[in-house]
């Protein structure tokens, strides 16, 4: 029987204290121990003169007494915790690699926990022959792709109300508590990683890290930090109530002055933001600017700039216009989002400086068929909508790295693989495959470990019927074409009976 596990040992070795036996016998640090009416606790080697114990064997008297005995410690105080991984074998794949715009057919690809451990391309499948038949895969020569990374998502505007103005007056639990389906939905899409732009909260973060949910991996913003009258700002022009330095509005907060950037931008670092998001500029859906608006000043930018580089990660600023694009980036600012009306020298610029951009073009698309914006501001979403895909093409030939984004509020989050679709219209299968996967992964600085199918990766892998830097419109077809989703190396979706869902 074994009762691994640290807790166990300290609190039974506790309880026993009166009655129990050490004898410690060098030179091999061998502890054994007698239980209080003389069972046997057997011997266990510490290698470092103290340990747990690993190997218990209890009286049958010992064992009315003590509920824990044949449980895991571990799963009693995290009762939701899954199962130990099944080490996974595919064969007869075909990688999909989009850093190098490749397919790798024939290979073998093992999976042991949560990693990809070995592949191999040469057709052997000798690393097959320690794992049990059923977890060998054969793929029949179908795709292994990396998962799916949004790097604009805002999971805390769930979907459920059908106007934004309803947004204003949700609870931070309504929200909380619908957050798990959003999760669940993205994760059935593909998407094996997300980076939330302004809401998400540490606690969900931990929620998927823990295992009580399933969902993607999550990198938070916490709430994104906003000027007075900016694009964070709900307050409408008629709203004369004053709020305080710091006062949460929404997804995001709202700060002025060099002294209440430092301290928002550290305590939003604080409370686990993995990055800072500024709202840089005007936005479409904030009630009292106009996109053209430059927002925060110099300094503003520059102490939430330097207190996000003193703890070693980075600004993303909300940023529409070439000037509002090119203040933030000669401040430091490493990613901007959204970008709709770049020019062509601040592309360059972009390009020159490694800064990030990610577009989020289906946010428009929606906010037009579902008319759920105000009349002034459906005119500046139509503005920004026209412009964007000029931009984005514009951009990417300038040699800007871009990243994939959606934006989605609300109601609208069903159509996240929808910008596959909106970008094939001016962007190549591979460049939009890269936005999702290796540029992704450069943006949250996970490039060792996301984004791609490679030895020492996370084995975050789609399985698709067909190819996608043939036709990445496949990807918008969830239901057809991904034939399942593992994250961690779990499969947690399956629409292919060779795949069983864990749990
Ligand atoms: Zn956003």
């Amino acid at each position: 029987m074994s009762l691994g596990g640290e807790l166990w040992h300290s609190t039974t070795e506790w309880e026993y204290a009166g009655t129990s036996t050490r004898i410690s016998s060098s030179p091999t640090n061998t502890t054994c121990m007698t239980g209080p009416d003389g069972g046997l606790l057997k011997c266990s080697v510490f290698p470092f003169g103290v340990g747990e114990l690993l190997l218990y064997t209890p009286t049958p008297k010992e064992n009315q007494q003590n509920h824990t005995a044949n449980m895991d410690i571990s799963r009693i105080i995290k009762p939701w915790k899954p199962n130990s991984q099944r080490n996974l074998v595919f064969v007869n794949a075909t990688i999909v690699d989009p850093a190098e715009g490749k397919l790798i057919p024939n290979a073998t690809v093992r999976i042991a926990e949560g990693k990809i451990i070995q592949i191999v391309t040469d057709g052997s499948t000798t690393i097959t022959d320690d794992v049990p038949e059923e977890n060998v895969i054969d793929l029949d020569g179908k795709y292994l792709c990396p998962g799916l990374i949004d790097c604009h998502v805002h999971i805390a505007v769930v979907p459920g109300e059908s106007s934004l103005q309803a947004y204003s007056d949700m609870s931070d639990a309504v929200s909380l508590l619908r957050q798990p389906y959003l999760l669940k939905s993205m994760l059935d899409r593909g998407f094996t990683t997300i980076r939330d732009c302004g809401g998400a909260g540490l606690a969900i973060k931990e929620a998927v890290v823990d295992g009580v949910i399933p969902g993607p991996r999550v990198f938070i913003a916490g709430h994104a930090l906003s000027q007075t009258g900016g694009h964070g700002d709900l307050r409408g022009s008629h709203n004369s109530q004053q709020c305080c330095g710091g006062s949460v509005s929404g997804i995001s907060r709202v700060v002025d002055g060099p002294a209440e950037c430092y301290k928002y931008a550290r305590e939003e670092l604080r409370q686990g933001a993995d990055f800072i998001k500024i709202m840089g500029g005007g936005g479409v859906a904030s009630p009292t600017d106009r996109i053209e608006h430059v927002q925060f000043s110099d300094e503003e930018i520059k102490a939430i700039v330097t207190v996000a580089r003193n703890a070693g990660t980075y600004v993303t600023s909300h940023s529409y216009t070439p000037q509002a694009i090119q203040q933030a980036i000669k401040l430091g600012v490493r990613g901007i989002e959204h970008g709709n009306l770049v020019d062509l020298e601040t592309a360059k610029m972009m390009a020159e400086m490694d800064v990030f951009l990610t577009p989020t073009l289906i946010t428009h698309v929606m906010f037009q068929q579902m008319k759920f914006l105000s009349d002034d501001s459906a005119a500046k979403n139509e503005e920004v909508l026209k412009k964007g895909l000029e931009t984005l093409k514009m951009a990417v030939d300038a040699g800007v790295t871009v990243c994939f984004g959606t934006d989605l509020l609300g109601p609208m989050h069903f159509a996240q693989s929808k910008e596959f679709s909106v970008r094939n219209s001016v962007l190549t299968p591979l460049q939009i495959l890269r936005s999702a996967t290796v540029n992704a992964a450069r943006l949250l600085m996970q490039e060792n470990m996301l984004g791609q199918v490679n030895e020492g990766f996370a084995a975050d892998l789609l399985i698709l019927k067909q190819n996608p830097l043939e036709d990445i419109t496949i990807l918008d077809q969830v239901e057809d074409h991904i034939l399942a989703v593992i994250k961690d190396g779990r499969v947690a979706t399956s629409r292919w009976d060779k795949f069983k869902v864990d749990v």
